[in-house]
């Protein structure tokens, strides 16, 4: 890393390369002032000042590079933006102010009437919503597929297909999508491959590596991990990422330069929350498993997942969400859940915090009937989000729901 000590300014790209993605989630983009602190500073400001008449015309007409507005540049936000950038082995990229507005702009920027989309059922329920009420609206066609089903996607590709949106593994049921293989088919196509990759961080996985155009976040997950902020971030090549951001200089979904700040200070400790989450989501897995009155578990980690063995390949970890299947109904599922006491019960995930719900009823209760049944989203289903609690004290808190079984 180049330290510039006359500008007291560490510039993020040049000595970085090589470097490991928990050295760069404590170093990368870091911006020091004057006073050299040593942990990032935040910047709070809407506007800035010129030093002359001149030097504000030329920020404004792009000739010299700078702060203009908080709308269009923050120096904290420009911190995590080139923090995550270089964690996902990105060119470029942008953020936003949530997870949801980061998948806004990334279509608002790369998508026109007309176009078609291949997205994968098990999104995010906010993004179906997004795709199929909104976007629909302005003539942009979509298409539902299976993740794990290469044919149908392959079957849903069309001449006007430009975007193949994913996220792996999936909520909740953890299925895997082949990353390389639809990087192949999407290129195939002229199309870009979007994934979002909130499950798994950059610490677990990188998309871009295996051939993916875009990679999106919520930051509001594992990149702050303590429940704290709403945000998002978009990365990728700078000829993509220069559309998204001028979407959102128009439009404004801009990230707070405070929100950017815990995310940064979020980022420092996300190699070792994940190394956390997965250990204990691996060990709740395996011993959910052993559990009477609990028929199946999900977790790619166990090694008769289906995609075990790709997410062995593309994953370094594999996350801290699983689910599993109580014996019974809503019923039985609702039991389980009231009886733990430690563990909150909310549709929240990738806190440190270990949170548990109900899908069918919560993040995937706007299902139809029939959606829900070829999503596998069974009324006797539940999710957890494991955190970094001990593992003996969640067992013990998810032993209360195991005798709420038998009860
Ligand atoms: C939460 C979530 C989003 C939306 O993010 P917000 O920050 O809530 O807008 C998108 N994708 C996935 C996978 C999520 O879990």
């Amino acid at each position: 890393m180049t330290y510039r000590r006359e500008e007291h300014t560490f510039i993020p790209e040049a000595d970085l390369e090589g470097m490991s993605v928990e050295t760069l989630a404590v170093r990368a983009g870091q911006v020091r002032t004057a006073q050299l602190e040593h942990s990032d500073p935040i910047f709070p400001t809407s506007s800035f000042v010129y030093g002359s008449a001149a030097q504000a015309a030329a920020r404004f007409g792009g000739e010299e590079p700078g702060n203009i507005y908080s709308r269009f540049t923050n120096p904290t936000v420009q911190a995590f933006e080139a923090r995550i950038a270089a964690m996902e082995g990105g060119e470029r990229a942008v953020a936003t102010a949530s997870g949801m507005a980061a998948i806004l702009s990334t279509c608002m920027a790369l998508l026109k009437a007309g176009d078609h989309v291949v997205c994968s059922r098990g999104v995010f329920g906010t993004t179906n919503v997004l795709l199929q009420k909104y976007f629909a609206k302005f003539g942009v066609e979509i298409s539902f597929v299976s993740l794990t089903d290469l044919r149908q996607w392959q079957d849903a590709v069309r001449s006007n297909t430009r975007m193949l949106f994913l996220e792996t593994p999936s909520n909740p049921l953890c299925e895997v999508a082949d990353l390389e293989a639809l990087s192949q088919l999407a290129k195939s196509a002229d199309a870009l491959l979007v994934v979002d990759n909130c499950f798994c961080t950059p610490i677990l996985q990188r998309p871009l590596e295996f051939g993916a155009d875009v990679v999106i976040h919520s930051a509001t997950k594992y990149l702050d991990g303590q429940g704290r902020c709403v945000g998002g971030v978009v990365v990728g090549s700078n000829a993509l990422m220069e559309e998204v951001y001028g979407f959102l200089r128009s439009a404004g979904p801009t990230l707070s330069p405070f929100n950017a700040w815990v995310f940064l200070k979020g980022l420092e400790t996300l190699p070792i929350r994940m190394r956390a989450h997965c250990e204990n989501a691996l060990e709740l897995a395996t011993w959910l498993e052993q559990q009477e009155g609990i028929e199946e578990v999900f977790y790619a980690g166990l090694k008769q997942h289906p995609q075990h063995q790709l997410a062995l390949k593309q994953q370094s970890g594999f996350g801290g969400v699983l689910s599993f299947r109580v014996r019974g109904g809503r019923e039985a599922a609702w039991a389980f859940i009231d009886a733990t006491r430690m563990i909150s019960i909310t549709a929240n995930l990738g806190d440190v915090k270990t949170t548990i719900t109900h899908p069918a009823t919560t993040t995937h209760g706007r299902l139809s009937p029939e959606d829900k049944a070829q999503a596998g989203i069974t009324e006797n289903l539940i999710r957890v989000s494991v955190g970094i609690e001990s593992s003996a004290d969640l067992k013990k808190d998810l032993s209360r729901g195991l005798d709420a079984l038998k009860g």
